[in-house]
């Protein structure tokens, strides 16, 4: 009899297991944000490890914001089992804690990447007593490099400002618009047009790119002709929409701004944010996560063939901080799909991945502070200029 009923519990533990998987499965798939299923994948090329110099005449820092390890392989899952982001051979880990929190907000996150301080939560571009600090992107312009940023947030939000204006609070978009204008910078593309020309001060910001000699556009249709020159895009009054309205304006606008920089041989620093990643893992949004995941990483493709084939430029694609505790609880390569969890609607302080590519790339290896990202690009960047 207990032969028997052995026997008959081996055979039952698999079938009720495979149930509660099945049961799983379709209690999950009630909310449809909770579940990512493939559509249509791309192609990953491979891009070879051979550059010119040990040192970059370029940076292109990648800022995947709010993105978490389990976030990468959320978008790796989906694009069933490949991504550009594997072509970095270089890879380590960064401590986000800001100057005055556990767990960062995008603002101390970008200062401290912008910058290299450990500032508390809110402060764009400035130390812990509100003094403005010299951020890569300004010293490089000081230096003679080009310079840009590129989000699919507006561009005045957290962290593009961190790379370009000093102020006490991340909220002060209007200052934020302003301090653009103290800057040389070459070309910047995201929106936030609202905070640059329907102003509180009367201020028409616009008309003041303009007189500086921008060309200042507000269609992708536009932006993506332009060559040469100082370009402003400006694509939406406040922030771009999820990738249904917005499409390709990310890696579209990364391939605009490096055709641009590129112009100037002395080299160029580029920031480009992968801005909604962040406002993915606050919904609790598994397929917002994958869309503006992979949205991202094609961002990185567009770094990668630039860099392949210019050999003087390196590319490091890190994140500010993980947003969500993102988990994945289930899902196939095969199939491309993805079950995330999310345990929190806000950020956490658990490590970020930063992977590297390109001439000094190996510098990025181990487990690293925030600031010593911006540290080491400083070094290679400016390294006899
Ligand atoms: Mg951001
Ligand atoms: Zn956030």
């Amino acid at each position: 009899m207990l032969q028997k009923l052995k026997f008959f519990l081996i055979f039952l533990i698999p079938v009720i297991t495979v149930y509660a998987q099945e049961q799983y499965l379709t209690e999950k798939s009630e909310d449809p944000e909770k579940t990512y299923t493939s559509q249509k994948t791309y192609e990953v090329k491979e891009f070879p490890n051979q550059f010119k110099k040990d040192k970059p005449r370029n940076i292109i820092l990648l800022i995947g914001d709010g993105m978490g390890v389990t976030q990468v392989f959320a978008a790796l899952t989906a694009n069933k089992g490949r991504l550009f982001i594997e072509n970095c051979k270089y890879i380590g880990f960064s401590k986000t804690s800001s100057g005055d929190n556990y767990i960062t907000d995008s603002a101390a996150g970008g200062t401290a990447l912008a910058a290299g301080v450990k500032t508390y939560n809110g402060a764009i571009g400035v130390d812990m007593n509100k003094n403005p600090v010299k951020t890569i992107l300004e010293e490089a312009s000081g230096k003679g490099l080009s310079t840009g940023l590129v989000s699919s947030s507006a561009i005045t939000h957290a962290t593009p400002a961190s790379f370009i204006s000093h102020q006490a609070s991340r909220s002060s978009y209007e200052d934020i618009a302003t301090d653009f204008l103290k800057t040389d910078i070459d070309v910047f593309i995201g929106g936030g047009l609202d905070h640059f020309s329907k102003r509180k001060d009367g201020r028409n910001l616009v008309d003041e790119l303009k007189n500086k000699g921008y060309q200042v556009e507000t269609e992708m249709s536009k932006i993506n002709t332009v060559k040469k020159g100082k370009l402003a895009g400006l694509i939406a009054g406040v922030h771009p929409g999820r990738i249904s309205e917005r499409g390709d304006m990310l890696p579209v606008a990364t391939e605009t701004a490096l055709n641009i920089l590129d112009n100037n041989k002395i080299g160029f620093f580029l920031m480009v944010e992968g801005s909604q990643i962040d406002w993915a893992g606050h919904a609790g949004s598994t397929v917002y996560v994958v869309e503006d995941m992979l949205d991202f990483d094609k961002v990185v493709g567009k770094a990668l063939e630039f860099a392949a084939n210019d050999k003087e430029t390196l590319v490091i694609v890190t994140a500010d901080h993980e947003t969500g505790g993102m988990a994945i609880t289930g899902g196939s390569i095969e199939k491309g799909v993805v079950q995330g969890a999310f345990p929190t609607g806000g950020h956490t302080p658990v490590m970020v991945p930063i992977f590297s590519y390109g001439p000094g790339a190996e510098e990025f290896i181990g487990i690293m502070e925030n600031t010593d990202v911006h540290a080491k690009m400083k070094k290679l960047l400016f390294n006899n200029k």
